[in-house]
């Protein structure tokens, strides 16, 4: 797969090609971007790139044998390090991981020019591991090199960060969201709900379409309805509950941010642009004090927060709920 397949970042795309092409690609680089905005779809199409033996204007060629191998995700110098869960289902990249990763980096390429090295979910990495990386990343083996992936740059030390080129995957305009959805047969008013609540990035509108993501903002506005209304008993809590504890722990984060961007356009419908604008007629009809809107988003940040713990999801959902419906009481 080459570039003619990637979807936007025009400029970035641009810049990276042409220093594939003249041989300038930094050996050592950060690809940053919010989930599913492609960074690494871009760093599998460098890669493929680098090894390519003919590329062609900073893309694979997609003929020879390193792009047959790569394809078969079998190239003996492409590496990839991803986080795994460890019995908590904590998703981390341990150092020995990194250590695996720096044996194979530091020996010569067996197919192609260079080794490339992708580290996806960078920001995962614990302590020890990025101090390992660190060392490699100071002195890279002069034939390899690395791109770190990552949706959550600030957490990546900034030791790290200083000896890496940055590359920012930014935030798509959801009318470049909604007119690929459309190109892809979604209808109209489903492509601009899922541009709005994609926030600028094109995978999650895809992964959203397929989810149904307009429709679990749906369920959230129309809980927080009920709620703000005191129609919310004790029988749909538990209701709630039910459904949420077959859900992955994702969704109902999700969930909890829907409520909150609603909350957030109810608080500042006056001063700036909403969050939800094809919402706009139902937020303004929201009938919420400044008051009562802190302290519902404080307990929506508590309860996101908490989700990462291994507290069980059923009972969260409606602590949450409950903890929601006492401000208006
Ligand atoms: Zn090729």
């Amino acid at each position: 797969m080459g570039w003619e397949k990637f979807f936007g970042h025009a400029a970035t795309v641009d810049y990276l090609r042409k220093n594939i092409a003249s041989g300038k690609f930094p050996h050592a680089v950060i690809f940053a971007g919010t989930e599913g905005i492609g960074k690494r779809t871009a760093a599998d199409i460098c890669a493929a790139a680098l090894l390519c033996d003919n590329p062609v204007d900073g893309s694979p060629c997609g003929v020879c044998e390193s792009c047959r191998l790569t394809a078969a995700k079998s190239h003996p110098d492409f590496y990839i390090v991803e986080p795994e869960a460890n019995k908590s289902k904590t998703r981390l990249i341990k150092i020995g991981q990194i250590r695996a990763m720096q044996t194979e980096a530091a020996l010569r390429p067996i197919n192609s020019e260079r080794r490339v090295v992708i580290i996806d979910g960078a920001e995962l990495m614990n302590n020890a591991a990025a101090n390992c990386l660190l060392k490699t990343i100071e002195e890279p083996p002069s034939q390899t090199i690395f791109v770190l992936v990552t949706a959550n740059l600030s957490s990546l030390p900034i030791t790290i960060r200083s000896r890496c080129i940055t590359v920012h995957f930014d935030r798509l305009p959801p009318a470049q969201i909604q007119d690929a959805l459309i190109a892809r047969g979604a209808e109209f008013d489903e492509a601009r709900r899922l541009s709005v609540i994609a926030g600028g990035s094109f995978g999650r509108a895809l992964t959203l379409k397929d989810s149904g993501g307009a429709q679990l903002r749906e369920d959230a506005f129309n809980t927080l309805e009920k709620i703000s209304r005191g129609e919310f008993n004790n029988e749909d809590i538990f209701t709630f509950g039910a459904t949420v504890a077959e859900w992955p722990r994702d969704r109902f984060a999700d969930f909890v941010i829907y409520i909150q961007k609603i909350l957030r356009d109810v608080y500042s419908a006056d001063v700036s642009e909403p969050l939800n604008p094809d919402l706009s007629e139902r937020t303004a009809a929201l009938n919420i004090s400044e008051q009562k809107i802190f302290a519902l988003m404080e307990t929506g940040t508590t309860f996101h927060r908490r989700l990462k713990s291994n507290a069980s999801l059923r009972l969260m959902a409606e602590a949450y709920l409950m903890s929601l419906r006492k401000i208006f009481r």
